[in-house]
């Protein structure tokens, strides 16, 4: 990883200007990492180009000679929150949390230890702080509109038997499906009808699509549409990670779900912590817009091991952050097993903001799913993504990897963005009226 004390940013016009001078900058052996745009540089690219202060004079120099949508290039500096204390009503909160927010004022992370403290207190003054600042944070730093993207989940075949997963290999329930290249394309189309500018092709581990298949679909919609491809289909070998990104994959999803090892290897039985963490590292290398996430609630977990959570998204310079409740899935060993809470959820949502900054933060399907406010919740709390569940009507309600799952559309997002006093994006060809 690059180091921060030599670290520069370069920032595009666009995201894919941001690609292909980030494409360039590679195919000139310049050592490159994607990471969210600094939040002091606005709302002009959220991702932007990272790299040590050794290449800083050549790749300055490739960029203004190939004109790819180069804006600006900055030495990296912490981004400084000011008033944040200012805000605080002083008589309701401890002389330790003050230290903590006046560290994230002064753009420090806070500690492990700190962190889990923003997550436990009881303290309601301390609480309300928390989620006003996580709101403030977000407001000037992604601002008012809410991200929306379509996911289709094109397959519920799974070579995994993850203990909390409804469509895990042993579940004998599910019924299963698998979606051709043109069903795939024809929901791909819609969501390019709609406006979408991102899709997200999610699916079990499944091994009948083979990357060669994949690229296919990738090229298509890249053509078809020039639309912004998310992966969310699991652990990869590097080569075939490497043969979709240079197809045209953008971004890629791949949840930690905890990095307590202990719970982790509880829960995934056929999976390797550290191998999970390695395939995070390939994506960052190879320069997918990198995305994790995790589960609140799992059994076992404490707020201690949630920390730890949002420190590993900060240090892997994650870009896109889903944290749902865990909830348990009828059929798998974690059937009797305790739901996550809609609290602590909102809470970890609240907290990683103000420690990560600049990233998507969904409003996830999972909090939809146990509280019917849940995403307008969330957006109040720091979340500024909404992703619609665009899986034909004959699959969908066979991809249940928790039960009970909401099915969030258009009707849905738009009533959760309103309740949240939020704006739509500009990109969206339809109006709430239509939605309905
Ligand atoms: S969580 Fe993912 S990898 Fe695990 S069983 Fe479910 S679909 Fe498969």
């Amino acid at each position: 990883m690059i180091q921060n004390q030599e670290r520069y940013i370069i920032i595009c016009y666009s995201t894919s200007e941001m690609l292909k001078a980030d494409g360039l900058l590679r195919s000139m052996e310049i050592k490159t990492e994607l990471v969210p745009t600094p939040s002091e540089f606005g709302e002009i690219c959220s991702t932007s180009i990272a790299i040590s202060g050794e290449d800083r004079d050549f790749a300055l120099k490739l960029l203004i000679e190939h004109p790819l949508g180069y804006k600006e290039i900055h030495r990296y500096q912490s981004r400084k929150m000011e008033g944040l204390i200012r805000s605080l009503k002083t008589n309701r909160i401890t002389a330790l949390f003050r230290e903590i927010i006046g560290k994230i004022e002064q753009g420090k992370t806070p500690t492990k230890g700190e962190i889990t403290y923003l997550l436990k207190t009881e303290n309601q003054g301390e609480i309300e702080a928390i989620f006003n600042a996580a709101d403030r944070m977000r407001k000037e730093i992604v601002g008012d509109v809410v991200e929306i993207r379509g996911a289709i989940e094109f397959s519920n075949y799974c070579r995994k038997s993850c203990n909390y997963c409804g469509i895990r290999k042993g579940c004998e329930e599910t019924q299963r499906y698998r979606m051709s290249q043109e069903e795939i394309l024809a929901e791909v189309h819609k969501l390019h009808a709609m406006g979408l500018k991102t899709v997200i092709l999610q699916s079990g581990e499944d091994d009948y699509y083979t990357a060669e298949m994949l690229v296919k679909i990738i090229k298509r919609i890249k053509i078809e549409t020039g639309m912004k491809i998310t992966l969310s289909i699991g652990e990869l070998s590097r080569e075939q990670y490497q043969t979709l990104r240079e197809a045209g994959a953008n971004h890629f999803l791949l949840k930690i779900e905890t990095t307590n090892r202990e719970i982790f290897n509880f829960i995934h039985p056929d999976d390797d912590f550290d191998h999970r963490v390695q395939c995070q590292k390939w994506l960052r290398e190879l320069g997918y817009v990198n995305g994790s996430g995790n589960m609140i609630g799992l059994p076992g977990q404490r707020p201690e091991d949630i920390a730890e959570d949002i420190l590993y998204f900060k240090e892997m310079g994650i870009h896109m952050i889903g944290i749902g409740p865990f909830i348990p899935a009828k059929g798998t060993p974690f059937e009797t097993c305790a739901r996550g809470s809609v609290d602590m959820t909102l809470r970890a949502v609240a907290v990683t903001r103000l420690i990560c900054k600049n990233v998507f933060l969904p409003a996830t399907t999972a909090l939809a799913s146990i509280d019917p406010d849940g995403q307008s919740k969330a957006l109040k709390a720091g979340a500024n993504t909404i992703m619609l569940i665009s899986t034909p009507m004959k699959y969908r309600s066979n991809y249940q990897i928790y039960s009970n799952k909401n099915m969030i559309d258009l009707a849905s997002a738009f009533k959760a963005v309103e309740d949240a006093g939020r704006k739509l994006p500009k990109y969206l060809n339809i109006i709430p009226e239509e939605a309905v």
